[in-house]
C-alpha cells in the first residue's frame, strides 16, 4: 500500500514544473528561439570561473576524503570559515556548531520547520509565497497560515500578522528578496515585525522563530537586504547557492541558527537531529570544499540587471502594470483579467509562458522570470505586445 499523499504530490507536479514541461516541448515542436520561456528561476548566467578552477584543483585532493562522508552536519574547517564570514560580514558573533550545511534551500527550510515546530503548530507565510512552503509544513502534520502582504507595496502588513499569531505559532518564513514578487523588506518593515515577534513571544509564553529563506541574498539592484539574526535574534537562516552563484543543480546551502537566540544551542542540536531524521545529512561533499573557497564570491547581477531593465522598460511602453523589481530575477505583473490563469492560458498563444499566481496563493497577477537570454527578453515584446492588444480590442 503506498503512502496516498505522496502519490497525490508525485502525480500532480506544481504549475511552474508544468509550464516549463510544456515549454520544452512546444520549444522541440516550433523552435527553442520562438517560444518565451519565462517559467523557471534557473539562474540563465554561468557559474564563477572561480568554481570551475576550485573544482579542478579540488581533484588533487586524496579521492577518499574528497568524495568521501563528512560529519553529517558539515565539515568542520567548512562550517568555520562560513562563521568566519557571518562575524565579519555581519558583525553577529558566528560559530561552527551552530551552522548545517545542506543540500540547498529547500533542505534547509524543511530540516528547519522540522526542528522548531511540532504536530498542530502553524507557520505564517506572508502571501504570496514560495509554494513548497506549504509542502514541508504540511508534511510535519503543521499548518500554513497564509497572510497577504499589503499592496501595493508588497511590504509585510504586520499589524494582520499579529492578528495571525496564537499559542500554535511556532514561526514565519520571511523570503527578502523575494520570490515571486521581487521585493525587498526594508529595514524598517523587518524591525516592526520583530518588535511585534518580541512582544507576542512575551505575552503568549512561547518562542516564535523567523526563517530567514535567503537564496537570492545577492540579487539586488541596489536595495538594502538587512541580515534579519542582527534585527530578530530567534532567526534560523537557510543560505543557499542555487541562484546566487548559479549552482542550482549542486545541492548547496547551508542553515545558520543564530547565535543569538537565548535557545540557539538547544535549536542547533534539533536542527541536526531534523536532519537527521529527514535522511538530510552530509551535503553533497565536493561542493562544500567548493564553496570553503568560493563563499566571498560576489553574484554576477549585471546581466540580470540588463533583463530587468529591458523587460521593465518594455512592458511600461506597453502598458503593463508591475511592482518594481527590487531583487531576484522575479517581474510581478498584473494580469490583464482577474482569472490569472485564464490569462497565463491566453499568454500561451502568443508562445509566452507566464505562471498564474494562483501557484503562490493569490489572484490576479503572473510571475515572469528574467533569467533568462537577452534575446528571449528582447524577441518577447512583439507577444507581449499582441497579448496586451487582444485585451483591447474586447
Ligand atoms: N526558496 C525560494 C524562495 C526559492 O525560490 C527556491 C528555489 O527556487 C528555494 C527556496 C529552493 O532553492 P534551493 O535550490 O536552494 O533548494
Amino acid at each position: 500500500m503506498i503512502n496516498q499523499r505522496m502519490y497525490d504530490l508525485g502525480a500532480a507536479p506544481s504549475a511552474i514544473r508544468e509550464l516549463f514541461a510544456y515549454g520544452m516541448e512546444r520549444k522541440a515542436m516550433i523552435g527553442a528561439d520562438k517560444v518565451f520561456d519565462f517559467s523557471i528561476g534557473n539562474p540563465s548566467v554561468p557559474a564563477p570561473e572561480a568554481v570551475r578552477e576550485t573544482i579542478l584543483k579540488l581533484m588533487d585532493m586524496d579521492p577518499v576524503v574528497l568524495h568521501g562522508y563528512t560529519p553529517a552536519s558539515g565539515a568542520p574547517q567548512v562550517r568555520q570559515t562560513i562563521a568566519d564570514f557571518i562575524k565579519r560580514e555581519y558583525g553577529v558573533p558566528a560559530t561552527p556548531g551552530q551552522l548545517y550545511l545542506t543540500a540547498g534551500a529547500a533542505a534547509g527550510i524543511a530540516i528547519s520547520l522540522a526542528a522548531i515546530c511540532n504536530a498542530g503548530d502553524q507557520v505564517i507565510v506572508p502571501s504570496p509565497f514560495f509554494p513548497e512552503y506549504r509542502i514541508w509544513t504540511e508534511q510535519i502534520g503543521c499548518q500554513l497560515v497564509e497572510v497577504p502582504c499589503l499592496q501595493p507595496s508588497f511590504a509585510l502588513d504586520v499589524p494582520a500578522i499579529e492578528a495571525a499569531i496564537n499559542e500554535h505559532t511556532s514561526a514565519i518564513i520571511i523570503n527578502s528578496p523575494n520570490n515571486p514578487v521581487g521585493s525587498v523588506y526594508t529595514r524598517e518593515n523587518l524591525q516592526e515585525l520583530a518588535a511585534m515577534l518580541t512582544r507576542k513571544e512575551a505575552e503568549l509564553g512561547r518562542a516564535i522563530y523567523i526563517i530567514a529563506d535567503e537564496p537570492y541574498r545577492l540579487l539586488t539592484y541596489g536595495a538594502d537586504v538587512p541580515y534579519i539574526p542582527c534585527i530578530y535574534p530567534r532567526t534560523i537562516v537557510c543560505y543557499s547557492f542555487s541562484k546566487c552563484l548559479s549552482l542550482p543543480g549542486e545541492r548547496i546551502g547551508y542553515i545558520y541558527v543564530s547565535d543569538l537566540m537565548d535557545n540557539a544551542r538547544e535549536t542547533a542540536i534539533a536542527v541536526a537531529g531534523a536532519g537527521r531524521a529527514l535522511g538530510y545529512f552530509c551535503a553533497p561533499a565536493l561542493f562544500q570544499y567548493v564553496l570553503q573557497a568560493c563563499l566571498e564570491l560576489p553574484a554576477d547581477v549585471e546581466a540580470y540587471r540588463i533583463n530587468r531593465e529591458l523587460l521593465t522598460s518594455g512592458l511600461r511602453e506597453l502598458g503593463y502594470e508591475f511592482v518594481e523589481p527590487q531583487g531576484a530575477f522575479y517581474l510581478w505583473v498584473k494580469a490583464l483579467e482577474p482569472d490569472a490563469k485564464a490569462f497565463s492560458e491566453r499568454a500561451k498563444k502568443f508562445e509566452l509562458l507566464l505562471v498564474p499566481s494562483d501557484s503562490f496563493g493569490c489572484t490576479g497577477w503572473v510571475r515572469v522570470s528574467y533569467c533568462v537570454s537577452r534575446e528571449c527578453i528582447e524577441g518577447s515584446m512583439p507577444a507581449f505586445a499582441a497579448l496586451k492588444a487582444s485585451y483591447d480590442a474586447e
